[in-house]
């Protein structure tokens, strides 16, 4: 959680962040919507196509069962038909006999006449003649108990709808085809009970092409849609997606009642073959089942599926770019900050030789610009101070803090790496008379042309400092008691023979020097020291303007 917080306090992953979300919100969200509204406007186009197919095909339905109307009413107006139905009618019981005989044999005739029909037409499986009770009289006499027959309950309120009467769509075994029972009652009078009913079971084989013919074609010359016909109890009974023989489910019976529940809406449902469907329902008027018009998800939303997927795809690309652009902006501010941030802690640890390098001719260039600059005036004010800390302002000389400082580094260096070193003590002969003579900015000039004597005899190992008012100290870097003599004596001799001025006045001065070696006696800078003042002392007590070592 924590390194969370901290990867979004980061200014890259925060810009990155704000890129991604800038092109990715208005982007995705402009798609999602205009998908929906294309997706919205497809629907309820294929919605009134489905439908439109849905009418064609009930149409077509209705026509063909016209047809049978027809027909059974062509076969049944024969008159062997009446005639038949009479004979069976018991008569007087003297007749009864006689008329049983003739009943039989018109029977038979019947059934002659039913075989004759049946086999002139392919889609009749079965005509029949029942009497009024409804048993069968007379049959065209194929597989008569295979099926048990019923007449449906509301044929009279059927037949004075349509002029003929159905039942349900059924199965028989050895019949690819499923089969309708369809039947007209047959009267002898009007308003009398009928005499019978003429039946026949027809197959329901040429149904799927039928159904097909109500279908356009699309462009590979396929069904673009599958229409169906289901029982009310969700049972498939023919489908344009199916040879008539197979007895496939094309959806499960449930779903289909389902669908059945809402007509005329389109609905997006998964088939048994696992395929993403719509489709709509719409229940017949005159046959007790429903039809349904689908197609295929993929065939209608294929190319706005597409789209959508290449504006997710752009989205994306669009986002990768503009986060790349985003990471590279952001580490052009953040480079320099970050060089800028090394540079400010280097100066908080006390390192002013930092100068932060300048990649950008913009404001974070000018700030980085100025900054350099700030720490370079920086650096030179330190520069000026240490001088001042260390130097004796009227000599430049070091001062006696700085002098003492050195001389503690050749003790140091002298105990590491035993490199021998002198010490130099000087004092000016009689200055009290000078400053008292000629007052004390002639000393002063005095003091100051010393310390150029000692700058010019001095090489660069040797360091010279103002130990006090009118003394000198000097250090000789890798000089041993002679060479220190030597060198202390070239200086005296510097000092006797200038002629020191300031403003008119010209005067001579001269200096005590004590010299000393270090050595493994000294081991201490109070020894050193003492023994150089002792040296010094002695060069005042005999006679001054002289070096004594001591
Ligand atoms: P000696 O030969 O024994 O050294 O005699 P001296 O007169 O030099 O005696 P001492 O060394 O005690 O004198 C120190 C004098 O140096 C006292 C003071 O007036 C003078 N003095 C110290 N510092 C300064 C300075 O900065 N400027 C000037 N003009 N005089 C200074
Ligand atoms: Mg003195
Ligand atoms: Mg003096």
């Amino acid at each position: 959680m924590q390194a969370r917080v901290r990867a979004f306090r980061s200014i890259r992953n925060r810009i990155l962040l704000f890129s991604i979300l800038v092109t990715m919100l208005p982007s995705l969200g402009i798609g999602w919507y205009w998908f929906d509204l294309i997706h919205k406007a497809t629907s309820e186009k294929v919605e009134q196509k489905l439908l439109d197919s849905a009418s064609f095909a009930e149409r077509e339905i209705n026509l063909w069962l016209e047809e049978r109307s027809f027909d059974l009413r062509a076969f049944a107006n024969s008159p062997l038909v009446l005639e038949s139905i009479r004979s069976t009618i018991p008569e007087g019981k003297k007749a009864q006999k006689k008329a049983a005989i003739k009943a039989s044999s018109q029977l038979r005739k019947l059934s002659s006449y039913l075989t004759l029909v049946r086999d002139q037409y392919s889609d009749y499986r079965r005509l029949m003649i029942l009497d009024g009770n409804g048993t069968i009289i007379a049959t065209s006499g194929s597989d008569d108990s295979a099926h048990p027959l019923s007449l449906p309950d509301n044929w009279e309120e059927q037949t004075a709808k349509l002029r003929l009467f159905s039942g349900d769509a059924f199965s028989v075994q050895g019949e690819a085809a499923p089969l309708l029972l369809l039947g007209i009652p047959l009267f002898a009078e009007q308003d009398s009970p009928p005499l019978g009913f003429f039946v026949m079971e027809v197959r329901l084989q040429c149904i799927p092409q039928l159904l097909r013919n109500s279908l356009p074609l699309s462009g590979a010359g396929r069904d673009p849609y599958t229409i169906s016909l289901f029982k009310m109890n969700g049972e498939l009974i023919v489908s344009t997606a199916l040879p008539v023989d197979k007895s496939t489910t094309l959806i499960s019976p449930q779903k289909t009642i389902g669908l059945f529940a809402v007509p005329h809406l389109l609905k997006e449902f998964v088939n048994e073959r696992q395929e993403r469907v719509v489709g709509v329902s719409i229940p017949l008027r005159h046959l007790p089942w429903h039809l349904l018009v689908t197609e295929k998800y993929d065939t209608i939303f294929s190319g706005l599926i597409q789209n959508r997927n290449r504006i997710i795809l752009i989205a994306v690309l669009l986002t990768i770019a503009i986060g790349g652009l985003a990471t590279i902006i952001a580490s052009q501010i953040i480079t320099p900050l970050q060089d800028l941030t090394k540079g400010v802690l280097r100066v908080a640890d006390g390192d002013l030789d930092v100068a932060v390098a300048i990649h950008r001719q913009d404001e974070l260039g000018l700030v980085t610009k100025m900054f350099n600059i700030m720490i370079s005036r920086l650096k030179e004010d330190q520069q000026k101070l240490e001088l001042l800390a260390t130097t004796d302002f009227l000599t430049g000389l070091a001062n006696r803090k700085q002098i003492m400082t050195d001389l503690a580094q050749e003790i140091e260096q002298y105990r590491r790496h035993s490199t021998k070193f002198s010490l130099l003590m000087m004092d000016i002969d009689h200055f009290k008379t000078v400053n008292d003579t000629h007052g004390h900015l002639v000393g002063d000039a005095v003091l100051v042309q010393l310390a150029r004597i000692f700058k010019d005899t001095l090489r660069i190992l040797d360091s010279a400092g103002r130990y006090g008012g009118e003394e000198f100290l000097i250090v000789l870097g890798q000089a041993d008691l002679q060479q220190a003599l030597q060198t202390a004596e070239r200086i005296r001799l510097a000092v006797q023979q200038h002629i020191f001025t300031c403003d008119d006045v010209t005067l001579h001065a001269t200096i005590s020097i004590g010299v000393t070696e270090m050595s493994s006696e000294n081991r201490t800078i109070n020894e050193l020291i003492d023994r150089a003042d002792q040296a010094l002392y002695d060069a005042k007590e005999h006679g001054r303007n002289r070096v004594v070592s001591g």
